[in-house]
């Protein structure tokens, strides 16, 4: 697939889009169709520069246009780490053919990634991660496990941070390669969560083969490059609504099969509107107000007391967004924001998990594992906003940890923002294969 993004005029890149979504949206399109015609034309990856299949906005431009796709009625951009995460940092550091050879197919959601960094002894210490990558001419071989790999299972391609240097300082000995998931020496064992989901794979390698084209920055110095990547990770989090919908890692989990109809998903996708007919931003918290009322906690006082919470905190959150896009419209800057903006979401995902449970006392810890069951919950009161609230009980610590966890994430901001000293025992100039080791 070749071919770049138009170049974007000086108009309203919103009022631009609508013009091209009244020309190019077909519920009747596939969904491979309406993904590449999409991601072609650089409203995929909004964010991406213009030469990179992307229009070159802002990240609040950019949220903008997911929610116009979304309002027009027509099926949103693929999510998920080939367009978030792989697309912006093979962008930075990629060659002009790396940026042929992987941008397009992630953008379209024609191929699907998963992050190879987490292992079991290297979380956190990211920097302490044992995978070895060998060189053989052309190639390296690669032998060590990954854990946590988020789609491990159904991902085309992974983001691999291996090392290539073991006599140099642990942040001076990692390379990051573009990694063909589907070999033989590659083994994806998936993981079931307690909500039921699979969305988890620990990933063994055994001389598993990457080609040296495949490295995405110089040599050594993929923890450059994988900052850049959980960068963007941390942006996405932290600018990112709960209410979106996630695609999947790879296109083909959305529709099951890309060739289905591309209208057949909108109605599934659609979030909830902005504002009400009467011009009124919903509050943050209209959901669970909603619900109190239903399960008549609406007088009791502690739950109100949570439910403004939650409806300061929503705007907190608005107001922090205004102030992030305000400092960027006059080529400013906010330290640590991307950091701060992950600790909020977090924070806020906390606090409506024991709100909601708060609501439906006993029937929070109710969860439907299968269609069926999640089915019968939504007939009974609350329906699907209860199972929503479930889930929500289940999964809300995962994104305190996912992408650098809230200690890492306060120790990032006291360390590189607020200029506090670092760790004692600071081992960063030992070589790594001189590091103390577990065992
Ligand atoms: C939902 C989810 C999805 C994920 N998806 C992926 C993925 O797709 N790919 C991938 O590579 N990884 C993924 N991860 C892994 C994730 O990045 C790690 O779990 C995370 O970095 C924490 O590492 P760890 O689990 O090894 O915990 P550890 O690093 O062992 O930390 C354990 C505890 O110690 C604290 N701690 C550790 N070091 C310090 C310190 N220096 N100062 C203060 N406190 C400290 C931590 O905050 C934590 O509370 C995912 C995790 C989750 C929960």
């Amino acid at each position: 697939m070749t071919g770049t993004a138009t170049a974007p005029s000086t108009t309203d890149p919103i009022a631009e889009l609508h013009d091209w979504l009244a020309d190019n949206w077909d519920p009747d399109l596939s969904v491979a169709k309406w993904w590449e015609r999409l991601g072609l034309s650089g409203w995929a990856a909004p964010l991406l520069p213009v030469d990179c299949y992307g229009r070159g906005l802002n990240r609040s431009d950019a949220l903008r246009v997911a929610q116009t796709i979304t309002e027009f009625g027509a099926l949103p951009a693929p999510m998920g780490m080939g367009i978030g995460l792989v697309s912006p940092t093979i962008a930075t550091h990629g060659t002009r053919e790396q940026i042929e050879r992987y941008i397009p197919d992630a953008v379209t959601g024609r191929l699907g990634w998963c992050q190879l960094f987490s292992e079991p002894g290297a979380g956190s210490d990211l920097a302490g991660l044992a995978t070895r990558a060998a060189r053989d001419g052309d190639v390296w071989i690669v032998n060590g496990q990954k854990v946590w790999t988020s789609g491990g299972h159904l991902a085309d391609l992974g983001m691999l941070l291996a090392r290539t240097d073991p006599t140099v300082p642990k942040h001076q000995g990692i390379t990051w390669f573009a990694f063909d998931m589907h070999q033989p020496g590659v083994e994806v064992r998936p993981l079931r969560e307690m909500t039921g989901n699979t969305m988890f794979s620990e990933v063994f390698f055994t001389d598993a083969v990457v080609r040296d084209d495949a490295r995405i920055g110089a040599l050594n110095n993929g923890w450059t490059v994988a900052n850049t990547t959980l960068f963007h990770e941390r942006s996405g989090m932290g600018a990112r609504s709960g209410a979106q919908v996630f695609l999947g890692p790879r296109a083909g989990t959305v529709a099951g099969d890309l060739e289905r109809r591309a209208g057949d998903f909108v109605r599934t996708t659609r979030s909830t509107p902005r504002r009400s007919d009467d011009g009124h931003r919903p509050s943050p918290a209209a959901t669970y107000i909603t619900l109190a009322r239903e399960f008549g906690r609406n007088a009791d006082p502690v739950v109100r007391q949570r439910l403004a919470q939650a409806h300061i905190l929503g705007e907190i959150t608005r107001l922090n967004t205004e102030r992030n896009k305000a400092t960027r419209a006059v080529g400013g800057d906010i330290p640590g924001i991307a950091n701060f903006s992950k600790l909020l979401m977090g924070h806020i995902l906390r606090h409506n998990r024991d709100l909601g449970a708060a609501i439906l006392g006993a029937r929070s810890t109710l969860h439907g594992y299968d269609t069926d069951s999640r089915d019968s919950l939504n007939d009974a009161p609350g329906g699907r906003e209860v199972q929503t609230i479930t889930a929500q009980v289940l999964s809300a610590q995962a994104l305190p940890i996912f992408g650098g966890t809230d200690q890492i994430q306060r120790n990032i901001i006291g360390e590189r923002v607020l200029g506090l000293p670092k760790e004692p025992g600071d081992l960063s100039r030992v070589p790594y294969n001189e590091l103390p080791k577990n065992g």
